[in-house]
């Protein structure tokens, strides 16, 4: 079969590789071929070109990142009762489940929380809460953390929803490194996911981080439902916006949310997600957060072997928002005995 640009659909593969590795954009043709190979792979005996994609993700993630991989870790702050309705998650108000529900922690709490992972390799912490933005007294307490946690010798990150520009100076004044806002989802597929705030403002919320010059970490969640295009639909948002390091999380399906009675991806399914963002994304630190475990299976096993050795670059160890993770020790074992250099991510 030959594309429309006159190219065998593997050459275009090829050449998506090629443009990967130097760091450029894909164009039409090469976008197209990844995506019809990695949407071929969910049919029943895959297709023959997987294996491609995947060396290849794998090439430009070792060309851009080297064999290096980054761990962070995360508090979950304030927990549940969030006013917005995020069909997959536990803790919006909307969704009835036994996930935990907590105000926000005392600072020197989070403190504590952040020494305990970084004594097992974290260099950035976040501090995460729920909700759409934190009130003016969570807010004074979010800005008394990051100092505690920035003395402590970390690098203090916030995930805590809409931050205006003054909260965002005002973070950094207390020692702020950076803001993690997911966009979730493409923007065509967001109304089936969200419907009490608007794309725009996690958009917007993505470009104030980046015009004040912090370290912003903005990704998704697969898994939902969306279409191989609307991945790439979040990834091309992700690259016009200059995003460099990007979360990937793997739907957890959980009881009492409108995502309780989902699948979960397969491993399969995961890496060509992963080989696509890398291509796409290249240059972009990409961090395996959310549903790591329950889609590659336990520590040091063979599920994990295979995603340290695809185009991920980076793991969130220790425990997740709602869902216990895995040992961090397991992580750090597997990752030396694949001979990737473990670091902190970088910023
Ligand atoms: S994903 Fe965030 S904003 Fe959405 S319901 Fe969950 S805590 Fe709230």
């Amino acid at each position: 079969m030959i594309c429309s640009s006159g190219e065998a659909p593997h050459d275009s593969l090829d050449r998506a590789v090629a443009l990967a590795l130097q760091g450029r954009a894909l164009d039409a043709p090469a976008l197209a071929a990844v995506l019809a190979c990695c949407a071929a792979g969910n049919a029943q005996g895959g297709a023959a070109e997987v294996p491609r994609l995947l060396a290849g993700a794998r090439a430009v993630r070792e060309r851009h990142a080297g064999r290096r991989l980054e761990f962070c870790a995360i508090v979950n702050a304030k927990s549940g009762a969030c006013s917005e309705d995020c069909a997959f998650c536990a803790q919006s108000s909307r969704h009835r489940t036994q996930s935990p529900r907590h105000p926000f922690l005392e600072p020197a709490e989070i403190v504590r929380a952040a020494s305990a992972m970084q004594a097992r390799g974290a260099t950035r912490f976040g501090i995460v809460a729920s909700g759409l933005a934190p009130t003016e007294a969570e807010f004074r307490a979010l800005c008394e953390a990051v100092t505690l946690v920035r003395a402590a010798g970390l690098a203090p990150d916030v995930s805590v929803g809409l931050l205006t520009r003054e909260r965002l100076r005002r973070l950094k004044a207390a020692g702020l490194s950076g803001v993690h806002h997911n966009l979730e989802v493409a923007r065509s597929f967001f109304p089936r996911v969200c419907t009490t705030h608007s794309y725009e403002e996690d958009v917007e919320a993505v470009r104030l981080a980046l015009e004040e010059g912090l370290f912003v970490c903005s990704g998704g969640i697969f898994g939902l439902g969306e279409s191989w295009e609307q991945r790439a639909e979040l990834a091309a948002t992700l690259r016009e916006l200059g995003v460099r390091h990007v979360p990937v999380n793997f739907l957890v399906p959980i009881a009492g949310t409108r995502m309780a009675d989902r699948a979960p991806l397969g491993p399969s399914e995961a890496l060509r997600i992963l080989a696509l963002l890398r291509l796409m994304l290249p240059e972009a630190a990409l961090r395996v957060c959310g549903g790591r475990g329950l889609v590659f299976g336990a520590a040091g096993g063979e599920g994990q072997r295979e995603l340290f050795d695809s185009g991920a670059s980076g793991i969130m160890i220790g425990d997740y928002l709602t869902v216990a993770g895995t040992p961090p020790e397991a992580d750090l074992a597997l990752a030396e005995a694949l001979g990737l250099a473990v670091a902190g991510q970088g910023g």
